[in-house]
C-alpha cells in the first residue's frame, strides 16, 4: 500500500499537505501554515495526525503548528541544521537520514538554498517527493540564503528521482511561474501546453500541484539550464549549467 496524498489549500497560496498511511492508519502533515484547513481536512478524510514534517523554517510554512499541535498532538520532525529557529523538534534530520510514517520510509534530502537547511522528503515506494520552497511547479523558490551553486545542486538532487515521483510542492505560484518560463523557453511545445493547461486549471479554480518530475524536467527552465537549446536562447552557448541557473533566477526576481 502508498501514501494517501492530499493537498490542503492555506493562507493565500500555501500547501501544506496530508500523507496517510491506510495499512498503519499513520497521517503526517507537510509543513504547517494554519491549523485549521489542516484539522479540517483530517476530519473530512477521517485520519488522525501522528506527524508533522517541516520543511524549512519561513513563518507561511510553520507559524499554524503550535494551533495544531494543541488539537492533534504528533511527533514532530525537522531539520537538524535548523534546530535553531524551527520550533521544538521531536527528531531532528539531515540529508540520507529516514523517517518512517507508518509502513513508509521517507529519505531526507538536503535541498538549501531558498533557505539554509531546507529539507525535502522522498518516499520512493510511493512515489511522491514534498519540496515546499524547493522545486516549485514550474519554478524554484528564490534563493535568498544559500548560493547559486547550492540552490542548482539541490533541484540536482531532485531532478534525480524517479521521473514518475509525483512533486508536492509548498505554493500555488504555477501560473505565474509559466508566464515566466515563456520568456525564458517560448518555442517548447511541451511548456506552451502545460501553460494552458495550468491557465484552465487555474480558470475553474482547480490546484496545479502534485505535478509529475518527468512533466517538470520537460518544462521547467530552472531545470533545464544544461540543456544545450536553453542556453542559446539566453545567448549563453558553452556557459556553466550553474552560470546559466543564476542567470534564469536572476531574472525571474526581477520578472
Ligand atoms: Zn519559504
Ligand atoms: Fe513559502
Amino acid at each position: 500500500m502508498v501514501l494517501q496524498i492530499v493537498p490542503v489549500p492555506c493562507l493565500t497560496d500555501n500547501y501544506a499537505w496530508l500523507a496517510h498511511d491506510p495499512a498503519s492508519g499513520a497521517t503526517a502533515a507537510i509543513d504547517a501554515p494554519e491549523a485549521a484547513p489542516i484539522l479540517q481536512a483530517l476530519k473530512d478524510h477521517g485520519w488522525t495526525l501522528s506527524h508533522v514534517l517541516l520543511s524549512h523554517h519561513h513563518w507561511d510554512h510553520v507559524d499554524g503548528l503550535p494551533a495544531l499541535l494543541k488539537a492533534a498532538p504528533a511527533r514532530v520532525i525537522g531539520a537538524a541544521a535548523d534546530t535553531h529557529r524551527l520550533p521544538p523538534l521531536d527528531q531532528a534530520v539531515q540529508q540520507g537520514d529516514s523517517v518512517q510514517i507508518g509502513t513508509q520510509t521517507g529519505q531526507v534530502l538536503d535541498v538549501s538554498g531558498h533557505t539554509i537547511g531546507h529539507v525535502a522528503y522522498h518516499f520512493p515506494d510511493s512515489g511522491v517527493v514534498f519540496t515546499a520552497d524547493s522545486l516549485m511547479a514550474l519554478g524554484c523558490g528564490r534563493v535568498f540564503e544559500g548560493s547559486m551553486a547550492q540552490m542548482y545542486a539541490s533541484l540536482g538532487k531532485l531532478a534525480a528521482l524517479p521521473p514518475e515521483t509525483r512533486v508536492c510542492s509548498g505554493h500555488e505560484y504555477t501560473q505565474a511561474n509559466a508566464k515566466f518560463a515563456l520568456t525564458i523557453d517560448p518555442d517548447n511545445p511541451s511548456l506552451i501546453s502545460r501553460a494552458e493547461a495550468v491557465s484552465a486549471a487555474r480558470a475553474a479554480g482547480r490546484q496545479t500541484v502534485p505535478s509529475i518530475l518527468a512533466e517538470e524536467l520537460a518544462t521547467n527552465p530552472f531545470l533545464r539550464a544544461g540543456d544545450p537549446a536553453i542556453k542559446a536562447l539566453l545567448g549563453m552557448t558553452g556557459a556553466q549549467p550553474v552560470d546559466v541557473f543564476a542567470e534564469i533566477r536572476g531574472r525571474k526576481d526581477r520578472f
